[in-house]
């Protein structure tokens, strides 16, 4: 008997459920919104270019020549940037370092599923707000004098929905005296005026994060990053340096440094995404779907005739994989990944069959 009290001081927690990862190469996967086109040419002249016996020593414990290479894009300083394994790793540092107060953290209720689960791992009291009927985020839902903390995705996933830039500050204004993490994953995908990198050198209390994952075409990668002001900065690797010293290998700074000196091939990508969002968004308006006005890589659309999750089953059925929440408010809605114009004209062709069209 004695064997079974352990249990009880086993952790309780509901993990995240990411989009499925196929084995099979056969199929069109638009479920994780991973980038439809490879990185950089130059991150192949890396690769090329690899000394395996470089493997032997441990990388630069901060990514130091990545967070140079990102601070001067930006325009800011090493001081302003941290960079880890993932942003997902860079949102749990966040997460550990600064949202330690009694009071509950604020996020909207439909947002990206990590933050109610690093909630509970972590045991971070946390509140959320519903966003609008029309899935926008109302700025006043997250003012407070009683948050320990507020983070929102601009543009928000899944939603696809992008708030302006003085949405950001009136949310920052009104919050004063917690940490706002501005999730900006889809940013390099939307109007150039909601970046708000800029805005970490007017409010100390502001932290973006971001990725390579996506915009970058490095998911397998690993690799993101925080900006904000130095003393933040100095607290998230304090964080990280109190569980893993070396978060970031050896080939993910090598190749992250690679793209990010490449931002003609990155500006190129992005417009190709950009241009088929466009028309994917036409061709599904043109088959009676409602489209929200993407500022990112995907598609959250519904269909007034047709239910999302049948949709969903049938394309997964001939090898085309989107993703479908099961949850409250969004259960009618598709979330489709941009892939290439190839891609989704087997995907509205697959559609149009469903629908019998
Ligand atoms: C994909 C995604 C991330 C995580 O990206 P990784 O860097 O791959 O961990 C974070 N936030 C949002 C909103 C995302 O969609």
């Amino acid at each position: 008997m004695s064997g079974q009290l352990w249990r009880k001081n086993l952790i309780n927690i509901t993990p995240y459920v990411a989009g499925e990862q196929p084995k099979s190469d056969d199929i069109i996967k638009l479920n994780a919104n991973e980038n439809a086109y490879p990185p950089s040419p130059r991150v192949r002249e890396i690769l090329d270019s690899y000394k395996p016996e470089d493997m032997r020593r441990y990388p630069s414990a901060d990514a130091g020549p990545l967070r140079e290479a990102l601070a001067k894009r930006a325009g800011l300083s090493v001081e302003n940037v941290f960079v880890s394994n993932g942003s997902d790793d860079v949102l749990a540092t966040a997460f550990r370092a600064f949202f330690n107060s009694d009071k509950p953290i604020v996020y909207p209720d439909i947002t990206y599923s990590f933050y109610p689960v690093w909630c509970e791992l972590l045991k971070i009291p946390s509140r959320t707000v519903p966003v609008g009927e029309d899935f926008h985020i109302d700025a006043k839902s997250l003012y407070g004098e009683g948050n320990g903390g507020v983070v929102f995705a601009n543009p928000n996933a899944p939603t696809s929905l992008a708030e302006s830039r003085e949405f950001v500050r009136d949310v920052l204004e009104h919050n004063r005296d917690c940490i706002v993490i501005v999730d900006q994953t889809y940013v390099d995908f939307a109007d150039k005026g909601i970046d708000c990198l800029d805005m970490i050198n007017e409010y100390d209390n502001l932290l973006i994060t971001h990725t390579f994952s996506k915009s970058r075409s490095m998911a397998g990668m690993r690799i993101g990053e925080a900006y904000g002001n130095a003393e933040l900065i100095k607290y998230m690797l304090a964080v990280k340096d109190s569980y893993n010293s070396y978060p970031v290998n050896r080939l993910s700074i090598e190749t992250g440094v690679a793209s990010v000196q490449d931002e003609e091939y990155f500006q190129d990508t992005l417009k190709k995404i950009i241009n088929t969002r466009q028309s994917t968004a036409e061709a599904l308006k043109g088959l009676g779907f409602e489209v929200l006005d993407s500022s990112t890589n995907f598609l959250f659309a519904a269909h007034p005739k047709f239910g999302a999750k049948d949709i969903f089953e049938y394309l997964r059925d001939k090898g085309i994989y989107i993703r479908y929440f099961n949850k409250p408010r969004i259960d009618n809605y598709l979330r489709i990944t941009i892939g290439t114009d190839d891609e989704m004209s087997q995907m509205i062709a697959q559609i149009k069959a469903f629908m019998g069209a």
